[in-house]
């Protein structure tokens, strides 16, 4: 209630003598003048006021329903084994996920590694494998660290088959892809997923990567075309893990096919993968796109399996291929790559 004073100049004087009687409410707006004003501020607090009533009620109904799901269908947060509290087709507490955060590190300005300390110092922003064999892709951006949540989040979906987590994956993406956007220099890319050899596809049931890359299409800002046929895989190939580089690169060589050549033709072209973790198959990737006349490849992921961990960034300058040895137990022997 707001109360407009008239005659600031007589204010009301709230003391009264002992025989007094207190005034009634309209004897107290005659006496000082007051007027009284309903105002929105007025409907808002009693607005406030209801909202706040429902609450109170409706509080303890979600808690009892949440504890009755829970206990209809008890389940763990597939990350940290915590018993989930929360109703989401995501079989992961929020704690985990709010723990996956972007990449921190300094980054090489083309394939995204991890810089180490001296070529922080003295490089032009590449890292030393770039700087000896420069990729096909002009720039390749990643949403966060292979490791922890992030890498148990894309295991859920690629090996145990829970869809419900390419939506938080394609989120990731999303903004991944939004951040490459500036290098698009003003065309409007093709957004290309990493296809999946036939064979492999069949037999998980699906491409990680073009499911991801859906859902991420659905969070952008702005429209952009998903060209899931223009690539494919024509033949299948052994996991890139303990190859050198002169062996990853006969690995992946040829294994793509462009289909849509006329599309391509002087298009700027975003591939899309979960993981990047050598470059090899997204510079193969890059490399037969630009052959069918496409102006320009970038590359974007989920998670990068960073070469060095942060302390051994920090003591040594060069690196060869090292893979993380998780990649190494999860893939070794599956007769197709990442
Ligand atoms: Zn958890
Ligand atoms: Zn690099």
């Amino acid at each position: 209630m707001l109360r407009d004073r008239r005659e600031a100049n007589q204010p009301f004087s709230g003391t009264r003598g002992a025989g007094d009687k207190a005034p009634s409410c309209a004897e107290f707006r005659a006496r000082c003048g007051w007027r009284v004003v309903f105002s929105s501020r007025e409907r808002l607090k009693r607005r406030e006021q209801r909202a706040e009533q429902r609450a109170v009620l409706v509080a303890p109904l979600q808690a009892l329903l949440k504890n009755a799901f829970c206990v209809l269908f008890p389940s763990d947060c597939r990350l940290c084994r915590t018993p989930l509290n929360n109703i989401s087709r995501v079989p992961v507490c929020t704690e985990c996920l709010a723990a996956i955060q972007p990449v921190r590190a300094p980054q090489c300005v083309v394939c995204g590694d991890r810089l180490v300390s001296a070529q922080l110092l003295v490089g032009d922003g590449r890292c030393s494998n770039c700087r000896d064999y420069e990729p096909e892709f002009a720039r390749a951006l990643s949403f966060g660290e292979y490791e922890g949540g992030l890498r148990g989040l894309i295991h859920l979906l690629k090996y145990e088959g829970v869809r419900p987590v390419a939506p938080v994956l394609g989120d990731m993406l999303a903004r991944t892809i939004a951040e490459l956007l500036p290098s698009c220099e003003g065309s409007t890319p093709w957004i290309v997923p990493v296809p999946l050899h036939k064979g492999k596809r069949s037999d998980r049931g699906f491409n990680q990567a073009e499911l991801i890359a859906r859902a991420a299409m659905k969070r952008m800002p702005q429209r952009l075309e998903l060209a899931t046929g223009a690539l494919i895989r024509r033949r299948a190939t052994i996991s890139q893990v303990g190859l050198t580089r002169e062996q990853r690169i006969a690995n992946v060589r040829d294994a793509f096919r462009v289909r849509d050549r006329h599309g391509v033709r002087g298009r700027t072209v975003i591939v899309v993968d979960d993981v990047m973790t050598t470059g090899t198959t997204l510079s193969e990737c890059a490399r037969v796109l630009k052959q069918a006349g496409a102006e320009r490849v970038l590359a974007a992921t989920v998670a990068r399996a960073f070469h060095l961990a942060p302390h051994e960034a920090a003591v040594q300058a060069g690196f060869g291929s090292h893979v993380p040895a998780e990649e190494e137990t999860h893939e070794a022997g599956v007769p197709a790559s990442v």
